[in-house]
Parts: C-alpha cells; sequence; structure tokens
C-alpha cells in the first residue's frame, strides 16, 4: 500500500481522500486554508452547487452518497423570473428527475468529516504548498507560523484547484496550458427564508433571473433560504451594465430595482450584501499531461477548471476520482505510473 499526500482539502480532494484510504492506503491531506468546520471560511463566498448523475455515480462508489443526500434539496425544473416578474417554470426532466443543490460549505464539511472518521486518513489544516519535488513526491507546506516541512510520498495528488500550485510546477517541464479569463465575474447573494422558516420561492427550483448580458440565479438551501450568485461582466458595454458601473450604493439600488425588481421583497438587503461581498472571477483551465513521472498528478479544477455555466466542475471533478479508482481496481494499485498513463489516454477519449 502507498503512502499518498493529497494537495488540497476542497471537494475533489476530500473525495479522493475516501476513495483511496477506503483501498487501504496511507493518505495526508493538507490544505492552505483552516479547518471549514471550525471558522467559516465560505464567508460571503459560499455559492451553492448542483450534484448531478456524474457526481452521484462517483459519491456512491466512494459509499457516501447518503451522508452527501441529506444536505442536499432536490431540483425539478428552472424557474425563469422575467423582468416583469412573471414566472415560467422549465422542468429538468420529462420523468421528473431531478439535480440536486448544496453549499459548497456544508458538502466539504460533510466530507472531511466522512474523510477523517477513516482510520488511514491525516487531515492538515493551515498548510499551504509552497513547492513539488516531482521527481520523489515530496511536497513543501508552509504552516501559518511560516515554518516549512518537508513531506514525503510514494504519490501526490494535486487536487488545488484552478491556481494549483502543484500544477505550476509541472509546467516548467514539458507541459501544455491554457488559462481564460471570461468576461462575466460573480457575487454571492444569501436569500433569507421567511420567519417561521418556509421559503419565499419554491425550493425545488433553480431560480434564474435571464438579462441577456447578465444574470441573477438562487439554489435551495435546506433552512429555506436560499444562495444566489449574480453573473456580471466585470466592465461595462454599450448594451450591457457591468460591475465597473454598479460600484456606488446609489448605482446598486438603482440597478436592481431596474433589472431585479421582483427579487427585492424577497431579499431586502440586496444593495447592502452587494456592497459588501466579493467579486470573484471565472477561468477555464486546460492543461496536458495530468501526470508526472507516475508519481504526481492532478485531479478536479486543477487539471480542468470550466466555468459554472453547465453546473459540472465539480461533478467531472468526482468523475475523475471514480475512474481512478475503476483503474485501481482494474490494474492493481502498485502500478501508479500505469494507472497514471491509463487516467491520461481516458481523459483524452472524454475530451
Ligand atoms: C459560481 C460557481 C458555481 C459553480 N457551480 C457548480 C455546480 O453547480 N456544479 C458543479 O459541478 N460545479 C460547479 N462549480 C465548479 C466547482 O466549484 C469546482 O469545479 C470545484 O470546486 C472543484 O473542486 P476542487 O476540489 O478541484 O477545487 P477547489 O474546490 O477549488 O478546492 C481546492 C482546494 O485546494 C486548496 N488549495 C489551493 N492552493 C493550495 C495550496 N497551495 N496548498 C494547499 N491547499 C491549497 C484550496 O484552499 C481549496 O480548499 C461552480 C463554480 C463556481 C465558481
Amino acid at each position: 500500500m502507498s503512502k499518498i499526500t493529497i494537495v488540497g482539502g476542497g471537494l475533489v480532494g476530500s473525495l479522493l481522500a475516501i476513495f483511496l484510504a477506503k483501498r487501504g492506503h496511507t493518505v495526508s491531506v493538507y490544505e492552505r486554508r483552516g479547518d471549514p468546520r471550525k471558522t467559516d471560511i465560505y464567508a460571503g463566498r459560499s455559492i451553492n452547487l448542483v450534484v448531478s448523475h456524474r457526481g452521484w455515480t462517483a459519491l456512491r462508489a466512494a459509499g457516501v452518497e447518503d451522508a452527501v443526500k441529506q444536505i442536499t434539496v432536490p431540483v425539478y425544473a428552472r424557474m425563469m423570473h422575467d423582468r416583469d416578474g412573471k414566472l415560467n417554470r422549465v422542468p429538468y426532466s420529462i420523468d421528473n428527475r431531478a439535480i440536486y443543490s448544496v453549499s459548497r460549505g456544508e458538502l466539504n464539511r460533510r466530507l472531511l468529516s466522512e474523510a477523517e472518521q477513516l482510520p488511514n486518513v491525516k487531515l492538515h489544516f493551515d498548510h499551504k504548498c509552497v513547492d513539488v519535488d516531482l521527481e520523489t513526491a515530496t511536497c513543501r507546506f508552509q504552516t501559518n507560523d511560516g515554518e516549512v516541512i518537508g513531506v514525503n510520498a510514494d504519490v501526490v495528488f494535486g487536487s488545488d484547484g484552478a491556481f494549483s500550485a502543484v500544477r505550476a510546477k509541472m509546467m516548467l517541464g514539458r507541459f501544455t496550458y491554457s488559462q481564460e479569463y471570461i468576461e462575466h465575474d460573480y457575487k454571492e447573494v444569501a436569500f433569507p427564508a421567511n420567519a417561521d422558516g418556509t421559503p419565499k420561492m419554491d425550493p425545488q427550483c433553480l431560480h434564474i433571473w435571464p438579462r441577456r448580458y447578465f444574470m441573477m440565479m438562487g439554489l435551495a438551501n435546506q433552512d429555506g433560504g436560499f444562495t444566489g450568485t449574480l453573473f456580471m461582466p466585470n466592465t461595462h458595454t454599450e448594451n450591457a451594465p457591468g460591475f465597473d458601473t454598479v460600484q456606488t450604493e446609489e448605482q446598486a439600488k438603482k440597478f436592481f430595482a431596474e433589472h431585479f425588481a421582483d427579487a427585492l421583497p424577497i431579499v431586502p438587503d440586496i444593495v447592502e450584501q452587494y456592497m459588501r461581498n466579493p467579486q470573484s472571477s471565472l477561468a477555464i483551465i486546460r492543461c496536458n499531461p495530468w501526470t508526472v513521472n507516475g508519481k504526481v498528478a492532478l485531479i478536479g479544477d486543477a487539471a480542468h477548471a470550466i466555468v459554472p455555466f453547465y453546473g459540472e466542475g465539480m461533478n467531472a471533478g468526482y468523475e475523475d476520482c471514480k475512474v481512478l479508482n475503476d483503474l485501481l481496481n482494474e490494474h492493481g494499485d502498485d502500478n501508479w505510473a500505469d494507472s497514471a498513463q491509463r487516467l491520461r489516454q481516458s481523459a483524452q477519449t472524454q475530451r
């Protein structure tokens, strides 16, 4: 059995730890940020995600489908809100199938707890990967007090997201890479529940306010509230506003009143939230290869970040974990180089 380092304990790293530990490997996860179960690292950035069929297939294979289902809300349709507040419900499926809304923070906390229950998983928070030796699978991590420690393993997985430190090291070799920022950025908006905890909108719908060049959407939480996201170009054009032209409280008031009037009674503090919450960017990342020396591999967004509009980034990352697990089932756990090569072929076939 192998000693494995996972860099990044986000959505994909935590599921990967479960898969690999259940195979009997000794797994250490190193996460740059603090433990999300102890501090609210997601404040103002806790977007909701949808888990779709490929995500569930992987979660089931890892034995955590039920644990995750408990924190989700099924979503059967899109609810389109037009400019006049008229609603149009568009089901996702003719046979009443659903996708499932989940809070990023809740999902991350749940999977970390599931991973931590396994005796051969150790989680290390506040450990930022600052270097990886690709020949020896040795990572260097900086802790909060500035100390740098070296950790040697048989295999390193970089599940450290779109701006991966592991990938940055791989880029120094023969490596093909592209990073494309799209024009749209996003901000979180939290939609509260009614005082008695009931939802203000149909919780089994993904609510969308499409406005051609920008949009807002909201996905239900289990507490009756919704987590909304406003997507808008960073820079305005002659056709559309941008975050750069909605800067002051006055501009934000006018913007929401003009474009999202029916959301105002539902989110009375929408302007305050807009002014307070951070603006984040969206990038598409493609790279090749995903593995090097049979010792270091990229997985999840570190290997292939995509824009959120298809709701597939995390689901694809979960599928990576399952494909890897299937390959290990087929070829054994002692031949990482061979599995890495096959993972590469499988990725090329998926493209
Ligand atoms: C607005 C929005 C909506 C989305 N909606 C959906 C959706 O509905 N469905 C879907 O499938 N996907 C969705 N996605 C995509 C999804 O969020 C990502 O695909 C997913 O989070 C990728 O998981 P990951 O673990 O690979 O990366 P991340 O979730 O980014 O996790 C990476 C982890 O690595 C840590 N890390 C980073 N650098 C280091 C370092 N140097 N050392 C140690 N640790 C490090 C980070 O702190 C983080 O915890 C959405 C994304 C956005 C932005």
